[in-house]
Formats: structure tokens, C-alpha cells, sequence
């Protein structure tokens, strides 16, 4: 069976680990870091959203759309589950989305590092792979202890995403230097960035809203959720789903722009008659009253100021290009976008190793046979909600189950 070395101790790395030394192959994990899984420990701030009951191919995304999900489904949620209860994990749901019942990311990662201990998984930490020398009888690892045999080698060096638990982008070089084409790299999970200076006016607000994202002034991406407005731009769930598709936009030098919707569960057609109904009831209010109790006072501010409403004025006094300017602001409130928060700041990237250069089915490199890929390092990234983790418990799996079952 020969042995499997896999470069990268963190989440995917370590599930490879321990799927490879079950199936019988003598493993050796290799981390640049003093301790293995240090991502692990930052995600759901702290408590592991490590999976969700709700999976769907769109939860995924990669430039080679159906590659995610041949692999999802070969480690599923539900096998994602069973593993982790087999190692001590009781999983707590919070409308679907999954985590320890001790609500400790710590739990996660000691339950991975006592399973690796019990199959003899030699893990050397402050241990850097440089090089990655494929030979007859397998690979030569050029390390920072040292050159190292293997038979087979799962690469799942992360990716450079998140300052505190950055991975970096060794894992970019070591898989370019064999022939691998890159996607190019952006920043994915993240807050972005917009144009207008009036966002310090409006910094800490919360609001419900649905976030639509403009690229050339086509529609690329949409969500929905609990919008953050911060002293420089947008942040909150949705603005964080749609992140990356902006940042690739971007990228692409397209002119983006979000456009904010701060009411998306009324019909948008019969939204001025709302409005006017509102009028009919009080109209003796001036117009900074009449909004009180709709939206919260920074916004509606704002919006009296970009619209040019008279605020003190009697609300049955605005004409109905008015009322339609104020009616736009709120459903259509559009802001440019002038840049994703840099990597540092994102929980994931998105971009990666060609998933073309890869086996669908297997994850081994098309390149260089008894190579293969796993977690992050590859082009595949997810939704906010557990999707990310997955990924790398799915693609760890996968690589580790097939590493070992080749004959050395
Ligand atoms: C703040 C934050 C919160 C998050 N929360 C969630 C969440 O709740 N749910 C979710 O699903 N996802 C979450 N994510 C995303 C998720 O953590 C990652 O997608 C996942 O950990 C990636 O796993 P990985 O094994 O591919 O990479 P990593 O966990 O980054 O592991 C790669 C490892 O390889 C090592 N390495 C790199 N290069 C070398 C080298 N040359 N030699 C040796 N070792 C090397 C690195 O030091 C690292 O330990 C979050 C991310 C962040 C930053």
C-alpha cells in the first residue's frame, strides 16, 4: 500500500489523514505551522459551523461548475455527520446549519488530532514542503527538515484567505511548478467596499434587505438577508454570498455596482401605493416623521437628503415624483462598488487549482499521476453556512480513500 504524504494539516489535510491511514496506508502529514488545524479554530466565530443539512449543487462554486458536487456527493453531509459522531462530535443544529453540541471549534480539531493519533499518523509541524519532485518510485519532498519520500502526495495547502489564520499561497506555487494552471485568486466571504461618502452617515446600521449585484449593468448574483452598512460599504450575510462573484467582476475590471433593496417582501409594483396609503393615514406628519417606525433613523436620513425631500414639510404635501424618488431609494438603492476587503480580511478565496488539470472522480492530478488535490487549494469555494468545511471533509475523503488504494 506504501506510504501517503500529504502537505497541509488543516481541515482537508487532516480528514485525508485519517481516511488514508484507515484504509491501511502508513501517513506522514506534513505542517509548516507549530500545530496542525489553526483555521479550524477561527470558524463560526469560534464555535465550527462544520456542516449544513442543506446541500445542493449551487451551494458550491468552481469555474468548472459539476466538479464540486462529484465529489460532495461521494462524502456527503450526512457521512460528514457519521464521521464526526464516530470521533466524539454530537452535532447541534441552528435551523440547519451544524455544530458541535459543545459549541467549541477546539472540539473539532482535538477529536481530528486524537483520531490521527490512534491510526499513527506521523505528523511533523514547522515542517514547510518547497518542492515537489516527482520521481520513478513516487515523490521527493524538499522541505524545512529536510527531503522527504513518498509514494503518493495530496497537496491541501489551503489558501492565502484570513490574516489571523492565513494558510498562504504556497500551495499555488508548489502545483503551478508541475504544469497546474492557476484561477486567478480573489478575495470570497468578505465585506466590500463602495464609492459614496456618505457611508459614515450610516455605519452600524442593520437592516433586512436583498442585495443585488450589477456588472456592466447585467445581474450576476442576488441574496438575501440581514445587510450590514459599515463606514466604508456593505457587509452582512448576503453581501458576504455574493462577495466573491463581485470581487471576480472586478477582477475582470467590469464596472460593478450593488443595488439594495431595504423592503424585498413587498410586491416592488405596488410599493408607492403602500407609500400613499402610509400618507392617507397620518398626513399631517412631516416627512422625517412619517418614516419613523419603517426604517431605522440613519437610513431614512439619508434618504431625505440624497432625495431632496422636504423634511419638515407636511408628508400630504410631496408630489408623486417624490414620492417615487424616496419609493426608489428604498427598493432600488443603488451604491458602486470599488473593491472586495483584500484577502487578509476573507474567510475563504475564490480561484484556485484548475479543476480541468484534476480527475473529477478521484481528485489526482491529470499531470502527474499519484499527485492529488484536496480542500481549498483547488478552484472550488462555497456558500457562507458550513459549505467551506465540507468541501474540505468531502475532498479530504476523497483523496485520502483514493491515495491509499493505489498500489505503491
Ligand atoms: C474566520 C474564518 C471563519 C470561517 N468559518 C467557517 C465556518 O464556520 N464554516 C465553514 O464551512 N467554513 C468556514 N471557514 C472556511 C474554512 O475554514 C476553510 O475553507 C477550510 O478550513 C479550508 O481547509 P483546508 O484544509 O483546505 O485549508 P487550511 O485549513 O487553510 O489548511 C491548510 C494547511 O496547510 C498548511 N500549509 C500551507 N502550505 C504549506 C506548505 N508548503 N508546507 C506545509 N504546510 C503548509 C497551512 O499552514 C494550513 O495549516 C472560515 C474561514 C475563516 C478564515
Amino acid at each position: 500500500m506504501g506510504n501517503v504524504t500529504i502537505i497541509g494539516g488543516g481541515a482537508s489535510g487532516l480528514t485525508a489523514a485519517i481516511t488514508a491511514a484507515s484504509a491501511g496506508a502508513g501517513v506522514t502529514l506534513l505542517e509548516q505551522n507549530d500545530r496542525v488545524g489553526k483555521k479550524i479554530l477561527s470558524t463560526g466565530n469560534g464555535r465550527c459551523n462544520y456542516t449544513n443539512l442543506h446541500q445542493e449543487p449551487s451551494c458550491y462554486h468552481s469555474e468548472n461548475p459539476a466538479f464540486p458536487w462529484g465529489i460532495i456527493r461521494q462524502f456527503d453531509a450526512g457521512e460528514t455527520i457519521s464521521f464526526f459522531k464516530d470521533l466524539g462530535i454530537f452535532p447541534k443544529s441552528r435551523e440547519g446549519y451544524l455544530y458541535p453540541n459543545s459549541d467549541q471549534a477546539s472540539s473539532v480539531l482535538d477529536v481530528l488530532r486524537m483520531e490521527c493519533r490512534r491510526l499513527h499518523v506521523e505528523i511533523r509541524t514547522d515542517c514547510r514542503c518547497t518542492k515537489i519532485r516527482p520521481d520513478k518510485s513516487g515523490f521527493r519532498l524538499k522541505t524545512t527538515s529536510g527531503e522527504i519520500r513518498a509514494h503518493r502526495v495530496i497537496l491541501a495547502a489551503g489558501s492565502p484567505a484570513s490574516a489571523a489564520a492565513g494558510s498562504g499561497d504556497a500551495g499555488y506555487t508548489l502545483a503551478r511548478q508541475l504544469g497546474h494552471r492557476i484561477v486567478p485568486v480573489v478575495p470570497a466571504l468578505v465585506q466590500l467596499r463602495c464609492r459614496e461618502d456618505f457611508y459614515k452617515s450610516i455605519s452600524g446600521v442593520r437592516v433586512t434587505g436583498e442585495v443585488m449585484i450589477l456588472a456592466d449593468q447585467v445581474c450576476i448574483a442576488r441574496d438575501r438577508g440581514e445587510i450590514q452598512l459599515t463606514n466604508y460599504g456593505i457587509s452582512g450575510i448576503p453581501v458576504f454570498q455574493v462577495s466573491g462573484t463581485a470581487a471576480q467582476a472586478l477582477y475582470r475590471r467590469q464596472s460593478v455596482k450593488a443595488v439594495l433593496d431595504f423592503m424585498p417582501d413587498m410586491e416592488r409594483e405596488s410599493f408607492q401605493d403602500f407609500l400613499k396609503e402610509r400618507i392617507k393615514i397620518r398626513p399631517e406628519k412631516t416627512v422625517e416623521e412619517f418614516l419613523v417606525g419603517l426604517f431605522p433613523k440613519k437610513l431614512w436620513n439619508l434618504w431625505i437628503r440624497l432625495g431632496g425631500l422636504p423634511r419638515s414639510q407636511a408628508v400630504w404635501t410631496l408630489k408623486d415624483g417624490q414620492i417615487e424618488t424616496l419609493a426608489r431609494l428604498i427598493r432600488q438603492f443603488e451604491t458602486n462598488v470599488t473593491s472586495a476587503n483584500p484577502l487578509a480580511q476573507a474567510q475563504v478565496c475564490r480561484g484556485g487549482v484548475d479543476t480541468r488539470d484534476v480527475d473529477p472522480e478521484t481528485l489526482e492530478s491529470r499531470l502527474i499521476p499519484g499527485l492529488y488535490f484536496a480542500g481549498e487549494v483547488l478552484d472550488v469555494d462555497g456558500l457562507c453556512g458550513g459549505y467551506n468545511l465540507q468541501w474540505a471533509w468531502s475532498s479530504g475523503h476523497v483523496a485520502g480513500k483514493e491515495a491509499a488504494h493505489v498500489k505503491a
